[in-house]
């Protein structure tokens, strides 16, 4: 079979046909690996329907892990909360397509179940965690320290990966999000200004952000009144001249109440908004006048744009080209792709230097604004850090000084780095390097591990009464069930073991923020699933059967065309 000499890589994520940042990283790094003729590549499409149109263009190995309502197994599917994710159908997918390789580039939560398979050996792990703030949390730095290959989405999260785990995380390469270069582009401002209903000679403060807390969304209005002040204080023929410009919704769920911080701080005549039209499609900018009003063009129903219903692409970029500066004000950062699509347009960039924030002052010469300072955020145990608003009054005061011609040649210079630091192609060669190298290590012990879990045998489930009555303390009773019931999927010092400990010694664990009392049964119940998969994976491996359930079926049929 000519697909054994190739690699083979199952990449996990929502699903390469959506519009999410995950979607399209998936999208983007499939594609280009789909191309390798040295791999063969699958996705486990976590949102995907068996018979879904929008799969129609997936050329690549396709498995679909969601059902519908009124599906026999949709119970089963809504069970646990990781199976959206891709864990009731993460073992089935391994078994029927064995790959050499799996991607993972979502949040712990989404994920880790990967990292305790039963045909975890089988695979070599390789993940992309998001990483947005420090400390990270201990059992997330242990699953990620079990990782064959790690990426991170920023240097910034290099840093902390390494210096809590004392360098132990298989750090390969940063591969930040890129950008479609070429639909980001600069356009002749002017010109876009006017076709949005700007004033050409008006200086534009731009902010693409997400109504919600971790957005400063009233220090940022805030700072633009204090920067109003400062300028109507000197007389400034430019006071009259500058605007903020919100892209961002309005009422969005938990988010700010925009009108009223936009009074507070007498910015409602100087603040503008996107209204996107429904009947014509049309978008305009202008100064908040209600969240839904009538369009400008053809008198339509036309509101602020919300998360689920947008703009389109082409007029994202001509809302980027219509700002002179862009400022990212928020607590910590993912990634904050908003600064990027601006960058590409060349907009010079403002942002905060932590978490992600300080890759796009490194990378795009951004313009740091000092953090006041660190604080301790209950919901995330984490730092997140608040800026210092008389810095970022300072830095938009020089700038709206700086000379026009000077200005545009710190455009050019973003928009080159931004080309230089966050082009696709450039990314996706540093995951094929990593994949060809695994390759090669392949062709030189072309072992088929998956064949050598037959040899294992399978184990009878634990029970409670039996563990309780047993001889021995916690510690050794856990041991001796790592050691003769796992299969070797968990170890005694591994922080997920040891945490069980600390639960059965408190007698409590944490559970969405509430307090949940924990015993040797919840240990047992949990213990007994592995046992169950492991089981399961045993038996399928020695019976030498193939999987009939629609989504392999599907994704069989769809792969025969490809080929
Ligand atoms: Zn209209």
């Amino acid at each position: 079979m000519k697909q054994d000499k190739r690699l083979k890589i199952l990449l996990c994520n929502e699903a390469s046909f959506l519009s999410t940042g995950y979607s399209g990283y998936g999208k983007e790094l499939l594609s280009r690996l789909h191309q390798n003729p040295l791999f063969y590549v699958a996705e486990l499409a976590c949102y995907g329907f068996v018979n879904d149109t929008r799969d129609k263009d997936i050329s690549w190995r396709y498995y679909a892990n969601a059902v519908k309502n009124g599906d026999p197994r949709f119970n089963e599917y809504s069970s646990n909360s990781e199976n959206q994710f891709g864990k009731w159908r993460f073992e089935k997918t391994l078994l029927d397509f064995r790959p050499d390789v799996v991607i993972d580039i979502r949040d712990y939560w989404m994920n880790s179940y990967q990292a305790y398979s039963p045909m975890r050996q089988c695979y070599h792990w390789m993940i992309m965690p998001t990483v947005d703030s420090y400390p990270q949390q201990e059992q997330w730095l242990d699953t990620y320290s079990g990782a064959d290959s790690v990426f991170t989405y920023s240097d910034w999260a290099r840093d902390v990966l390494l210096s809590q785990t004392s360098n132990q995380i298989k750090y390969i390469d940063t591969t930040s999000p890129g950008i479609d270069i070429n639909k980001y582009q600069i356009l002749e401002s002017d010109k876009i200004k006017e076709s949005l209903q700007i004033n050409p000679n008006n200086i534009i403060i731009g902010s693409v952000m997400r109504n919600q807390k971790r957005k400063l969304i009233p220090e940022l209005i805030r700072s633009t009144r204090l920067l109003l002040d400062k300028l109507e204080a000197e007389s400034s023929n430019i006071a009259s001249r500058v605007f903020l410009y919100l892209h961002t919704g309005y009422p969005d769920y938990l988010g700010w109440d925009i009108p009223a911080l936009l009074k507070e701080n007498r910015m409602l005549n100087r603040t503008l908004f996107t209204y996107s039209c429904k009947g014509c499609g049309n978008i305009f900018a202008d100064v908040y006048s209600g969240s839904r009003r009538n369009c400008i063009t053809c008198g339509g129903d036309a509101t602020l744009p919300t998360v689920t219903d947008g703009v389109t692409q082409d007029q994202m970029v001509s809302i980027y080209n219509s700002f002179d500066i862009y400022v990212q004000y928020s607590i910590c950062e993912g990634f904050g792709m908003p600064q990027v699509e601006a960058a590409a347009c060349g907009i010079p960039v403002v942002t905060i230097p932590y978490s992600a924030m300080e890759d796009i002052v490194n990378k795009i010469e951004a313009y740091p604004v000092n953090i006041a300072t660190l604080f301790k955020e209950l919901e995330t145990q984490a730092y997140r850090a608040y800026p210092d608003n008389n810095s970022l009054v300072e830095i938009l005061y020089k700038f709206i000084n700086i000379p026009f011609p000077m200005r545009f040649q710190k455009r050019l210079k973003t928009r080159d780095l931004c080309v230089k630091h966050f082009n696709w192609d450039n990314i996706a060669k540093k995951w094929e390097k990593r994949l060809e190298s695994i390759l090669e290590q392949k062709q030189n012990s072309p072992l088929n591990r998956y064949d050598s879990l037959r040899r294992m045998s399978t184990k009878p489930y634990l029970s409670v009464e039996n563990i309780i009555n047993s001889e021995g303390s916690d510690l050794s009773k856990l041991s001796k069930i790592c050691s003769d019931y796992l299969n070797g999927t968990h170890s005694i010092d591994s922080y997920f073991i040891l945490n069980i400990l600390q639960k059965l010694k408190d007698g409590f664990q944490m559970e969405n923020q509430k307090v949940v009392g924990y015993s040797w049964k919840n240990a047992v119940d949990y213990f007994n699933t592995i046992i169950g998969n492991n089981n399961t994976v045993i038996n399928f491996l020695n019976q030498n059967e193939t999987i009939s359930e629609d989504f392999i079926e599907y994704a069989k049929i769809k792969d025969s065309k490809n080929e």
